[in-house]
């Protein structure tokens, strides 16, 4: 493939470049760290992608994870058609956001009461706002490599987005918000323990990805979140998942209803608003009602519950969860691409680790299964790259980073999967004769 197949994508880019910097509205669009130039998309279709230029793409970045039906599904449309025909907001009380809340509060052990913001930053955001208010105390743990948005104390060591530009930290965070936030590597439990002896009586929270998702896919070690859950109640810190990946993804209650223990605080997000722009914070009723208006701690939201967005969460989770088979299929795809992808590299004799659970993976360029952000960074980023341009020269579309997750959808089947394995045999040929 040449240029030319991506002229009307260069064409847009370079416009593109003029008022928006770097030509996008998210960092990791870019594809500086594939040191290419990124394909302006136009339309999708279940798991498939088409490009400004016409070329197509099986599509593993799934808007970074909302999509676990797939694109553009019928009665996803239809729901955000509908609900907009009456009126796109309105401020003041509707009735998808009664429903949407007793459908999370129905699925996700921990929750009773959740409130409903624009996007996960807000929402981790203001988790962490209910943590300090509730316990009166102003630190917060979180783990390198974990992301949780990009609000000031939660950038520190953030992943992905963070991981690819190569910077530790961002300027424009104050050192005395960064300062509020006490790092610990993921998988850890006696790191976090001295963090709390360090600190007594002065951590209001743990903040973790239950499942790693932005340093690559990265699984919690056998009885890590259980210790973390032990190590909160001992401290009296609340212990706050953020769930934005992990929820509706690792099974219908989330990571906490896959390994049964259970937080306080849940963050939500991707998922649950099917596609369009929405958050959400959730836990018990006694915690939820210290915020306003029920209790003082303060947040709010012009465009917050949607009618839109609402509809368009309840139309994918009532999809998702019909289906009672649903994440079996979905795990039994990431099986098939994971051992296809490693057995691919094995036999061409280029290191690849594959973490894979359930409908999300990470295809690490490194011999060892990473445990952590130090562990994951030792990936070959520059092969990643390679693999990067020659996957989507053949038609497929992954996220162009190394330590991004891909995504798999309802949409996806076993012949677009075996499809995925070849081209990926393909170009780990090609990774390795250049
Ligand atoms: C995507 C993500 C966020 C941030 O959500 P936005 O909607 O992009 O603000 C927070 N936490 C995790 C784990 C995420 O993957």
């Amino acid at each position: 493939m040449t240029s030319s197949n991506f002229k009307k994508s260069l064409e847009i880019m370079n416009r593109a470049r003029a008022h928006l910097p770097g030509g996008v509205n998210s960092p990791v669009r870019a594809y500086r760290a594939v040191d290419g130039d990124p394909v302006v998309l136009r339309s999708g279709n279940g798991a498939m992608i088409t490009d400004v230029d016409g070329n197509e793409y099986i599509d593993y970045v799934n808007s970074y994870g909302p999509l676990i039906l797939g694109h553009a599904h019928p009665d996803v449309i239809h729901a955000v058609q509908e609900a907009s025909k009456s009126g796109t907001s309105f401020g003041a009380p509707t009735e998808p956001e009664v429903d949407l809340a007793e459908l999370v509060a129905s699925t996700f052990p921990s929750i009773e009461m959740v409130r409903f913001v624009n996007s996960g930053t807000e929402a981790a955001m203001s988790a962490i706002r209910l943590a300090r208010g509730q316990t009166k105390k102003d630190l917060i743990i979180k783990f390198e490599g974990c992301y949780h948005g990009h609000a000031d104390g939660l950038l520190a060591s953030a992943g992905s987005g963070v991981a690819t530009f190569g910077l530790p930290d961002s300027p424009g965070v104050p050192a005395a918000m960064a300062a509020q936030t006490l790092i610990a590597p993921y998988n850890n439990l006696e790191a976090v323990k001295s963090i709390f002896e360090a600190h007594p009586d002065k951590i209001a929270a743990v903040v973790v990805e239950p499942v790693a998702g932005n340093m690559g896919v990265v699984a919690p070690q056998p009885e890590y979140l259980a210790g973390l859950r032990l190590l909160c109640d001992q401290n009296d810190a609340l212990l706050i998942f953020d769930e934005v990946i992990s929820g509706f993804r690792v099974s219908a209650s989330g990571a906490q209803g896959f390994f049964d223990v259970h937080p306080d605080l849940t963050i939500l997000g991707k998922i649950i608003g099917g596609g369009l722009p929405v958050g959400a914070y959730g836990g018990s009723r006694e915690l939820m009602e210290e915020m306003a208006p029920t209790g003082d701690i303060y947040q709010a939201g012009t465009l917050s519950g949607n009618p839109i967005a609402m509809a368009a969460g309840l139309a994918t989770l009532n999809i998702l969860l019909a289906d009672s088979e649903a994440y079996n299929y979905l795990n039994s795809l990431g099986v098939r691409l994971a051992a296809g992808l490693e057995s691919a590299a094995k036999d061409i004799g280029i290191p690849l680790s594959v973490v894979q659970i359930g409908s999300t993976l990470t295809a690490f360029f490194q011999d060892a299964v990473p445990t952590n952000y130090d562990e994951a960074t030792r990936s070959d980023t520059a092969m990643f790259a390679k693999f990067h341009r020659e996957m989507l020269n053949r038609g497929v579309h992954l996220a162009p980073s190394q330590y991004e997750a891909w995504f798999l959808s309802l949409a996806h089947d076993e012949k677009l999967i075996d499809q995925t394995v070849n081209y990926a045999r393909e170009a780990l040929m090609a990774c390795q004769s250049n």
